[in-house]
């Protein structure tokens, strides 16, 4: 069982987050552990003070190391320094940072297979430099853009890895089948003899969901999902992910799972 651990100045900021949905449910059914360590537990003034002014001058505040460091200490978190290679491999203390390298589906996998995620949530300008070097073994960004705390960050995360943790979804297969999901050779063929209707997202993205009514506003469902025939809503849909990715995302191309029929769509895609 993974366990996520955040440290924050506003532990009251995820009450909302944790009551709904999946990541409600992944608790109750004991498939993660979720803690929250409020920061200003482990300050020792009457102001239980969290910040400081930066060194050197400029803007804004900087979140103090030693409250950080007291609440990764109460939770057994050892300087990177100290763990052995095992440790890193069991448990990562992440901290949230627009420096940090860019989230992906990649990392939400690997960290859905970890023991430990600890988080660390800045705030202000952000946190003292020495925690980073002694205590964290990454960086993660959610994306090129600055938000005002970690607390979001961590969030997006948590959410993004705790759904990939087997057992989470109620359906294990619709991680495979999303975008950014597993390729074809990593799936089973069919289930249970009938063939699949989708295939693996193999790094690309979704293809486009339809429900009832057939009918909306005068756009009618795609005929294709109608005929029951699975290998041409699988095609259609195969094409469908092409299309998006080209459109939207053409850089992951570079690194999708593409057959050579792929590549022929994605030609004739190219030339309109
Ligand atoms: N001075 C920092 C900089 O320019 O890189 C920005 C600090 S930001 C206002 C405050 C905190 O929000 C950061 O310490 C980090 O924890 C969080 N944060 C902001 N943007 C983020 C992002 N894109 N990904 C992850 N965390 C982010």
């Amino acid at each position: 069982m993974v366990r996520f651990e955040i440290l924050t100045i506003f532990p009251e900021f995820f009450q909302g987050f944790f009551e709904h949905g999946v990541v409600s449910r992944a608790q109750k059914k004991g498939l993660v552990g979720i803690g929250v360590t409020d920061l200003r537990q482990f300050t020792h003034d009457r102001h239980r003070t969290v910040d400081d002014r930066p060194f050197g001058g400029g803007e804004g505040m900087v979140l103090k190391p030693e409250p950080l460091a007291e609440a990764l200490g109460s939770l057994g978190v050892k300087p990177v320094a100290e763990r052995s290679p095992e440790e890193l491999g069991r448990e990562t203390v992440v901290l949230l940072t627009p420096q940090g390298r860019p989230f992906t589906q990649a990392m939400a996998r690997e960290l859905a297979g970890l023991e430990r995620v600890v988080f660390l949530c800045g705030r202000y300008e952000g946190v003292d430099e020495r925690v980073r070097e002694i205590y964290c073994d990454r960086e993660i960004s959610i994306g090129d853009y600055v938000l005002s705390g970690g607390e979001l960050a961590s969030a997006v995360i948590l959410d993004a890895a705790m759904r990939l943790v087997p057992g989470v979804l109620g359906n294990e297969a619709s991680s495979e089948f999303e975008s950014f999901g597993a390729d074809d050779a990593s799936i089973a063929a069919d289930v249970d003899g009938v063939p699949r209707s989708q295939h693996g997202a193999g790094g690309l993205l979704d293809y486009p969901h339809y429900t009832r009514p057939a009918e909306f506003q005068g756009l009618a469902v795609p005929e294709v999902l109608m005929g029951g025939d699975h290998a041409a809503v699988r095609k259609w849909r195969r094409e469908q992910q092409l299309a998006k990715t080209l459109k939207n995302r053409p850089e992951l191309l570079e690194q999708a799972a593409l057959t050579v029929a792929d590549r022929k769509v994605l030609e004739r895609l190219r030339r309109g």
